[in-house]
């Protein structure tokens, strides 16, 4: 087979009418792109999360008709609206009935249940909109070939299952020619129950679908032209990288770039897929390549931010001298299913954020009662928030000399309260105040690449 591209539109890229016309003439100009995933309408996914975790019957009233509104206005634009008009009120009444079941009692099965409803729509929308610009595409529902386990709200995908399903389901549409669509964000779990694979997911699906067809690249279509040295909307001198590494742009989805859901990488890296990143509404814009190995790695490559971040400080003086004490605190995060971001320990006491990206679909909070009830048998436990993590990303940063001493010097009049620096030779990190963020991204930013 000749060229396989696996095409990915985000939730603004299918925002509205025009939007989804301008992806359709991206998809049709591209003969290689095959497989197009797509996510919910910008907007949608956030309403059904909210119908999802139950309110009262006024509220659900209002969020159901915002859900109805932006589905409906993208189809009082086509000319042939009918048929698909009675397929959508079929989900959205559906999407009622299970949010009237949501407000009675919810559970994780039920909430990924309602909000895959968003992919359902945009998919079944775009197909019609192909068709009236002369392209005809196949719908395919993505449980039939994302398989996952039951960890709703944060699926883990079943890779080799997922395997199999594409051989069987997918290929052969491929095969015989077709342009299949279908849905980001949502898997089957073993028991056939829906699943989604967290906030932000559909980038994780596109390249996992990409890694099972062996597809030559995956092409993210998105609301920026591109990974930038920084998020454009904070600050906006922030400059289009051409090419990067997996590793660097890893990292910045790790520590916040929203442009990627930290887990896209991983299929990529493992079967050596290149990921490009462009902008839907304006492709001749072009974009980023991201590659196993390209030239140059400059010292410093980029600054991500990630908002909303919790400190746990958790001090003990049975800590002096003892062993396992980090052990037990790890174990009992685990249980929660809680994995630790950057970390530092004194004598008696370890501070640690915890890892909040490609959070849970449902919104849940990390931290619990019974998790905090937990570890306060450990050791006294102090939840800082208001703090966001600032991670300068680059190459080689733990072996450079002066890289600190010029990333405090701009940020002195600025309080850190952690820094995490010597692990990876990919970034540093640096904990501060939220309100303080943008501003220390700015000036960090315009010293190191404007
Ligand atoms: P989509 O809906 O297409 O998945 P997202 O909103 O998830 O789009 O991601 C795109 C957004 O990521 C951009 O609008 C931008 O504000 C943000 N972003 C954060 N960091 C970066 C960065 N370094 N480069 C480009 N965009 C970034
Ligand atoms: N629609 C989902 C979300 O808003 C998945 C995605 O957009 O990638 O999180
Ligand atoms: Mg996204």
């Amino acid at each position: 087979m000749s060229h396989l591209s696996v095409a990915k539109f985000g939730g603004t890229s299918v925002a509205n009418y025009a939007a989804m016309q301008s992806c359709a003439k991206i998809v049709m100009a591209d003969p290689n792109t095959r497989v197009v995933i797509l996510s919910a309408s910008a907007g949608v996914t956030n309403l059904l999360v909210a119908l999802a975790n139950g309110c009262e019957k006024e509220e659900r009233e209002s969020l159901v008709n915002q859900v109805r509104q932006i589905q409906y206005n993208i189809l009082n634009e086509l000319k042939n609206a009918a048929v698909l008009r009675e397929e959508i009120d079929r989900l959205l009444d559906n999407i009622e009935s299970l949010s009237d079941a949501a407000s009675l009692a919810t559970s994780p099965a039920l909430i990924d249940e309602i909000i895959s409803h968003g992919e359902m729509m945009s998919t079944l929308i775009f197909v019609e909109v192909l068709r009236e610009l002369g392209a005809n595409s196949t719908w395919v529902d993505v449980r039939t070939l994302v398989a996952t386990n039951d960890n709703y709200g944060k699926a883990a995908p079943n890779d080799e299952l997922t395997q199999q399903n594409c051989d069987r389901v997918l290929k052969p549409l491929i095969e015989r020619g077709d342009l299949v669509i279908t849905q980001g964000f949502i898997g089957r779990a073993p028991n056939g129950k829906t699943t989604t694979l967290g906030r932000g997911g559909s980038d994780y699906s596109a390249a996992l679908i990409a890694e099972v067809l062996k597809a030559d690249d995956v092409l993210i279509w998105t609301d920026v032209a591109g990974i930038y040295t920084t998020d454009p909307r904070i600050a906006p001198a922030a400059q289009k990288i051409d090419t990067m590494s997996f590793a660097e742009a890893a990292e910045m989805a790790t520590f916040g770039a929203k442009v990627l859901h930290p887990a896209t990488l991983l299929p990529a890296v493992r079967s050596n897929i290149p990921v490009y990143v462009g902008s839907s509404k304006a492709p001749e814009q072009g974009g980023t390549w991201v590659t196993r190995d390209p030239q140059p790695r400059p010292l410093f490559r980029a600054i991500a931010l990630r908002r909303d971040q919790t400190l746990l400080t958790l001090s003990s003086l049975s800590m002096l001298h003892a062993q396992g004490f980090l052990a037990n605190v790890f174990n009992i995060l685990a249980k929660y299913k809680i994995s630790v971001d950057t970390i530092t320990t004194s004598e008696v006491s370890v501070a640690l954020t915890l890892d909040k990206t490609g959070s849970a679909s449902s919104g849940a909070e990390l931290l619990s009662n019974e998790l905090l009830a937990e570890l306060s048998e450990t050791s006294s436990v102090k939840v800082d928030t208001g703090l966001s993590l600032v991670a300068l990303i680059g190459n080689d940063l733990h072996v450079a000399a002066g890289v600190a001493k010029r990333l405090f010097g701009t940020i002195a009049e600025y309080n850190v309260r952690m820094i995490s620096y010597g692990a990876s030779t990919n970034n540093i990190c640096l904990l501060v105040q939220s309100e303080h963020a943008d501003e220390v991204v700015r000036k960090l930013h315009q010293e190191l690449f404007e």
